[in-house]
């Protein structure tokens, strides 16, 4: 019997695999070269230990900034969640709302954390800009939705928040005008709309950040696990299948992927969790019209066990959603029909709508659901980005950006206070998966409350 993957466990995420299935793999076009196999031995400056958005952004600023790094990519350049993710791009810090971090840091602590949320929305526009990267990215703007009329009242309380302290254009859309101008279905109870986050091709976006890496001078290597780490007096020595790699700074990256072996402070800090998504064929016009699917905004709701989805450009509707707890073919073809289930739930009228694709990965959770971008408590020359939430598109790719400044030292970006916070282990973290099933199963209970 194959054990299925789980990164609680297992040693890596493998060796040169393949992409998964996903619809961006099919209508990603060719991808672009990377530089294969780490070879032999190799002294370098800096090495990256991941190729997805955090690896990738990091070995581009430093390449930009004049130093020599090279990217170790056990699989293949976006293979992890950066190739697959849904492709919402926006001003996100974790889950938390505005309110969440005024209740976590207090009022002006949180102003500069949104600004700097702000801040990574933007260096992912000047990054598609830079890069002429044509990743289908579009200014979306992002609905949170009531899917209860219970659930109306605090959106309109954290509009009206965003408003008054942050003097931000963020607004509350009534049902009627939802349903109206945006999306009807069963479960459009109002909306918080945040006019500022871009819907977009995620694997297209990898591969562009990964050509811009390497035509600033960085060196991507992919099939090249890392599968041991020691230190030889300064110089940190990585060991790939093929050799070494020794080097003055290491970046980590690997986020939801990352190894209990990997480096000692981050055993055991990350809760790795399934993220699952489906992708419908496109919808007709009657199924258009009947569900009044027309936003092009990028949709969340506002619930524990939070679905996302979005209206694709072909009109296909990708939804997704966590509480897949395994990777094993059974349960995923189990949770396949739950997320059809509740899209349907949704949308009563697109009811029989077929599923063209599915696939997932693992995104990192930490204890306290706050993002970390540091040092490692005992060695400045280990930095680390990693515990996106599952919302990190905008925030690795920045990550990637205060890392390089701070691997530079001038100091020109500063660096996110909330992010700093020594990250804290999960008590009897390989036991993990038994809570979390309890505490899905509590989730869902609290979602199912008016
Ligand atoms: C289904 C899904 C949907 C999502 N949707 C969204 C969304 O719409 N918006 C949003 O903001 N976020 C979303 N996310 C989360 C977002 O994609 C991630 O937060 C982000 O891509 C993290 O990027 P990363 O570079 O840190 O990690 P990853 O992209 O996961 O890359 C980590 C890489 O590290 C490599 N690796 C691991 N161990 C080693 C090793 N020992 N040696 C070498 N390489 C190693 C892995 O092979 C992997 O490629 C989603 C995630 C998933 C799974």
């Amino acid at each position: 019997m194959t054990v299925p993957y789980d990164p609680i466990f297992a040693d890596g995420p493998g060796t040169g695999l393949a992409h998964p299935d996903s619809w961006w793999v099919h209508t990603a076009g060719p991808l672009p070269p990377d530089d294969g196999p780490a070879p032999a031995a190799l002294d370098t400056e800096v090495a990256v230990i991941g190729g997805g958005y955090t690896g990738l952004s990091t070995a581009l600023h430093l390449a930009r900034r004049g130093r020599r790094v090279v990217v170790l990519e056990a699989n293949r350049p976006g293979w992890g969640c950066s190739g697959r993710n849904g492709g919402f791009a926006r001003m996100a810090f974790g889950r938390l709302s505005f309110g969440d971090m005024v209740g976590r840091f207090g009022l002006p602590a949180a102003k500069v954390l949104f600004r700097q949320a702000m801040a990574s929305l933007d260096n992912v526009r000047q990054m598609i800009h830079d890069g002429g990267i044509d990743c289908e990215a579009s200014e979306a703007g992002h609905l949170k939705i009531a899917p209860k009329p219970g659930r109306a009242a605090a959106l309109q309380a954290e509009a009206r928040l965003m408003q008054r302290e942050l003097d931000y254009p963020a607004e509350f859309i009534d049902a009627r005008t939802l349903q109206r101008d945006h999306l009807g279905g069963a479960q459009s109870h109002g909306a918080l709309r945040v006019p500022d986050a871009l819907a977009l091709h995620p694997l297209k976006l990898a591969a562009g950040v990964l050509r811009m890496a390497r035509g600033a001078g960085a060196t991507v290597y992919s099939a090249s696990p890392v599968v041991g780490w020691r230190k030889e007096g300064a110089t940190h020595v990585l060991s790939t299948p093929h050799g070494t790699v020794r080097a003055a700074h290491v970046v980590v990256g690997t986020n939801g992927y990352t190894a209990p072996g990997l480096h000692p402070e981050l055993k055991a800090v990350m809760m790795p969790i399934l993220s699952h998504i489906i992708v419908t064929r496109p919808m007709t016009d009657a199924e258009v019209a009947s569900s009044n699917f027309v936003t092009g905004h990028v949709l969340t709701d506002a619930r524990k066990l939070m679905f996302y989805w979005r209206r694709l450009p072909d009109r296909r509707i990708l939804f997704g959603g966590r509480g897949l707890i395994a990777d094993t073919p059974g349960r995923t073809a189990d949770h396949r029909r739950y997320l059809y289930r509740e899209l349907i739930a949704k949308y009563p009228s697109l009811d029989g709508i077929a599923i063209e694709h599915d696939w997932h990965g693992w995104v990192a959770f930490t204890r306290d659901f706050l993002p970390r971008i540091r040092c490692a408590a005992d060695d400045p020359t280990v930095h680390y980005a990693v515990g996106y939430q599952g919302s990190g598109v905008s925030l690795s790719l920045y990550a990637g950006r205060l890392i390089a400044a701070r691997i530079d030292g001038d100091g020109s970006e500063p660096e996110i206070e909330a992010a700093r916070h020594p990250v804290r282990p999960f008590p009897m973290h390989r036991l993990m998966r038994i809570p979390q099933r309890a505490l899905f199963h509590w989730y869902r209970f609290l979602d199912s409350r008016p």
